[in-house]
């Protein structure tokens, strides 16, 4: 008996009662490699005794004060070191509480930003389809994720979506990546010239798209097209990297390999590492100008803005990652798992693609490699997949609709970035197990 409102009522979960390093302990003495750290959030596995002091020390310190009559130290200390290692052009950041509220403010950023500047009729968001940028109303609206946008439709204001940069599902055979990357940023002119480029404030995008589609980077120079659209018609380029950022990809920001900078980025999850409920919106030192010569604030706000404890916990996650050098981990663990899972699963039949970028890894299953036919939604593998990993010891974040929302399976994989090589394999091994268990016997 159970009076939370879980998030699918009447499932058994296990209760988490502790964990150490990448694994979790559940009541009955069971143990679990978090090979997902949930949804890319625990960066940096469980129980990092150089967190759990810091959160110590600031709770004797300080908990909370509110941000309209006071600043703290840990806020102040965790927006330099972010603007310091942030893209260029990058000057404030706004704190909130997670993804969803960080995509919401970049929006009304955006849009504060067109009426300060004298530019009132942009309101107009372009993002993409097979997306996720959060829950909340405007963030759900800007997201093109079918079956989560479904039942709420009528309440999300009006968004454009292009088709995403999926190189294994879009590309053609014969087309090269250059006329790919030209071909999928090039729909995001046609969109603007569809809609008045006038009218048009925003285009968000995840650099490596993470819980919709399975971890999909772009192909080369997609993004510099992009960006160089979005400047020919004064678009701001959003880049929502609450699940790809903070080292998830191997480089502190995902946009860094794609050689761009956004106006406004949002990060969150591998902020805190989970230690505490935090997110971020970073702005350019233009938006942040233009608020400042106009109304002189940014006309938003939430009671736990800032919060000390929680940046304080995020402080010390980013201080960890530099300090161990962790980033280097990450580019030759992602590396070491993508290798152990072509051996493991690159001749597998229900496997078609292999994808990711650094410890952001995603397998794409499928009924038919040759056609890339996906197997019937209604068999629920990915539920069946993510049963039979847990049953082994392994937690990983599948999910369903990869394709279009409705047809599609994939194993999305976000370890810690503290893994090391013989955890990897260990995490290959039950994977490939929990895969073949979960397919249908006909398979
Ligand atoms: N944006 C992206 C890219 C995400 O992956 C998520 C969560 O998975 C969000 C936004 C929403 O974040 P939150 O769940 O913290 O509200």
């Amino acid at each position: 008996m159970t009076h939370i409102l879980h998030r699918t009522i009447g499932a058994r979960l296990p209760t988490a009662v502790g964990g150490g390093g990448v694994e979790l302990y559940d009541a009955d003495g069971r143990s679990y490699i978090d090979a997902s750290g949930g949804a890319a959030v625990s960066c940096l596995g469980h129980g990092h005794p150089d967190v759990v002091a810091a959160l110590h020390a600031q709770a004797d310190k300080l908990a909370y004060a509110h941000t309209s009559f006071f600043t703290s130290d840990a806020a102040e200390a965790l927006a330099d070191r972010l603007v310091t290692g942030a893209p260029d052009g990058i000057s404030h950041v706004y704190f909130n509480s997670g993804g969803s509220e960080a995509v919401e403010a970049a929006l009304k950023m955006a849009r504060q930003y067109f009426v300060e500047i004298g530019q009132p009729n942009r309101s107009r968001i372009i993002a993409r389809r097979q997306s996720y940028h959060g829950n909340t109303l405007g963030a759900l609206a800007t997201g093109g994720n079918a079956w989560r946008r479904a039942p709420f439709a009528p309440l999300l204001v009006e968004t454009h979506h292009i088709d995403p940069c999926f190189a294994y599902r879009y590309q053609e055979v014969s087309e090269s990546d250059d006329a790919y990357a030209a071909r999928a940023a090039g729909a995001l002119e046609d969109k603007i010239l569809e809609l008045g480029p006038e009218t048009v404030m925003a285009f968000v995008a995840e650099p490596v798209v993470g819980a919709t589609a399975g971890a999909v980077p772009p192909v080369a120079d997609y993004f510099k097209q992009i960006r160089a659209i979005c400047d020919r018609y004064g678009i701001l380029l959003i880049l929502d990297e609450v699940m790809c950022g903070m080292g998830r990809t191997g480089t502190l920001h995902a946009c860094e390999q794609d050689g761009v900078a956004p106006d406004l980025m949002t990060i969150a999850k591998g902020l805190g590492g989970g230690y505490q409920p935090i997110g971020a919106t970073l702005l350019s030192g233009r938006i942040f100008e233009a608020f400042a010569a106009g109304s002189g604030s940014f006309q938003h706000g939430h009671t736990y803005i800032c919060h000390p404890m929680a940046c304080a916990a995020a402080l010390a996650v980013q201080e960890v990652v530099a300090r161990d050098r962790l980033l280097d981990n990450v580019q030759v663990m992602g590396a070491h798992l993508r290798r152990r899972l072509t051996e493991r699963f690159g001749n597998h039949p229900h496997v078609g693609d292999i994808r990711g970028r650094g410890l952001f890894v995603g397998v794409e299953l499928v009924a038919d490699r040759s056609t890339k036919e996906p197997f019937d939604p209604d068999l629920k593998l990915n539920a069946r997949v993510k049963r039979a990993a847990m049953e082994r010891g392994l937690a990983v974040y599948p999910a369903g609709g990869t394709i279009d929302g409705a047809r599609g399976d994939h194993v999305l994989l976000a370890p810690p970035f503290i893994i090391d090589a013989m955890t990897v394999d260990t995490v290959v091994e039950r994977l490939g197990d929990a895969i073949d268990a979960a397919l249908p016997t006909a398979a």
